[in-house]
């Protein structure tokens, strides 16, 4: 009897560490690329990379949000953010992941399109590949643009930041087919539903393991 209790007892426990994990509030942190005096890329038509970059972020803070998402934003208005802070920010805040998007710019080659994820090579690999894969099968022919793939980048110091990271880059601001996309609100929408998808199917996959 003493060992049916002690063997109930302890699947309790593991019942509600597992509930534990499945109940914690999944947070999310979203840096939108540069801001302030920082503007990144600009388009032909004058758009500036880091006016497209808060519209996305603030797009997927909406979606995210309705669906029961807790998220953190590095900038909600155009002011810079100092990248070395990421850290930092993903602590205090007990992020789940850390998400930072990006447009790309290829002035000597118009006809370059398509999304990208980029991935740290230390840390967290293996969550981070996951979440590229995930990435990649969510975004890849959205509203007609391409996935080029998951990159990784060592310049970046993403490895720094202790949770998943993926930085995206969503199309090439010097195509004007992807900007055709890119501006409008209904691309707008679709790139971030279809990111909001890979973060759900991340969840799901943290849960799991
Ligand atoms: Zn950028």
């Amino acid at each position: 009897m003493k060992k049916i209790l002690i063997a109930f007892a302890f699947l309790m426990g593991a019942f509600f560490m597992a509930n534990a994990k499945t109940n914690k509030e999944f947070v999310i942190v979203i840096q939108a690329g540069h801001g302030g005096a920082e503007a990144g890329a600009k388009a032909a038509d004058g758009t500036l990379e880091k006016e497209l970059t808060l519209a996305y972020a603030k797009e997927l803070q909406k979606l995210a949000s309705e669906n029961n998402f807790r998220i953190v934003m590095c900038r909600e208005d155009d002011t810079f953010f100092d990248l070395s802070q990421r850290p930092d920010f993903a602590k205090q805040y007990k992020a789940d992941l850390f998400i930072i998007l990006h447009f790309n710019m290829d002035a000597a080659n118009a006809g370059k399109r398509g999304f990208e994820c980029f991935v740290a090579t230390q840390g967290n690999v293996m969550e981070n590949k996951v979440l590229g894969k995930f990435m990649g099968a969510e975004l890849h022919n959205t509203a007609g643009i391409k996935f080029n793939g998951v990159n990784t980048h060592n310049m970046l110091n993403l490895s720094l930041i202790s949770v998943p990271v993926a930085l995206l880059n969503l199309g090439y601001m010097s195509s004007e087919s992807d900007m055709a996309v890119i501006k409008t609100e209904e691309g707008k929408k679709e790139i971030c539903q279809k990111i909001l998808n890979a973060i759900i199917r991340y969840k799901a996959h943290f849960e799991a393991n």
